[in-house]
C-alpha cells in the first residue's frame, strides 16, 4: 500500500489556517485547519457537526454554490474539508470562509436538524459551534497560515514521498 497523500503533511507543525490539500481530476481540496492538532483539543463532534450544516448551507448558496463540490468534517475533528472545481486561490478560500463565520456568528439555528434530514439530529451544539468558529475567524484574520511543511516518506520502492 502506498502513503497517501495528506498522512505526509507534518500534522506536529501544522497550524490552524487554509491548505490546498490536493488538485487533481479538475478538483481542488481545501483543508480549513481549525485547531492545532494534538496540542489544543479537537472540536467536539456535535460542535463541528453544526459547523458543517452551517459552512455547507453557507457555501451551497453563495456566489461560488456552482464549484462546491463537498463540504465536510475531518475524521481527526480539527478541521474540515472543502472541494471546489476550478481553481480558487488560498487567499480567494480565506475571504470567502471569513465571510462564512461571520454569517455563521449570527445564527440561531442551525439548518435541518429534523430526524428526516440529518442521520444523528440531536448530535449538534450550536454554542460551541460559534465558539469555534469566533475563534478561527480569528485566527484567519490575525494569524494565518497556508503552507504545509511536509514529511520526507520513503516508499518501498525506494522513492521519496513528498513534493514541499
Ligand atoms: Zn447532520
Amino acid at each position: 500500500m502506498e502513503v497517501i497523500q495528506s498522512f505526509t503533511i507534518d500534522h506536529t507543525k501544522l497550524k490552524p489556517g487554509i491548505y490546498v490539500s490536493r488538485e487533481d481530476k479538475g478538483f481542488t481540496t481545501y483543508d480549513l485547519r481549525i485547531t492545532e492538532p494534538n496540542k489544543e483539543p479537537a472540536v467536539a463532534p456535535a460542535a463541528i457537526h453544526s459547523l458543517e450544516h452551517l459552512m455547507a448551507t453557507w457555501f451551497r448558496n453563495s456566489r461560488v454554490k456552482d464549484d462546491v463540490v463537498y463540504v465536510g468534517p475531518m475524521g481527526c475533528l480539527t478541521g474540515m474539508y472543502i472541494i471546489m472545481t476550478g481553481k480558487y486561490s488560498v487567499e480567494d478560500m480565506r475571504k470567502l470562509t471569513i465571510e462564512c463565520l461571520e454569517w455563521i456568528l449570527t445564527q440561531d439555528k442551525v439548518p435541518a436538524t429534523e430526524p428526516e434530514s440529518c442521520g444523528n439530529y440531536l448530535l449538534h451544539d450550536l454554542p460551541m459551534c460559534k465558539w469555534e468558529s469566533a475563534r478561527y475567524l480569528d485566527r484567519l484574520k490575525n494569524d494565518f497560515h497556508c503552507e504545509y511543511s511536509k514529511l520526507k516518506i520513503t516508499l518501498d520502492d525506494g522513492k521519496v514521498f513528498a513534493d514541499a
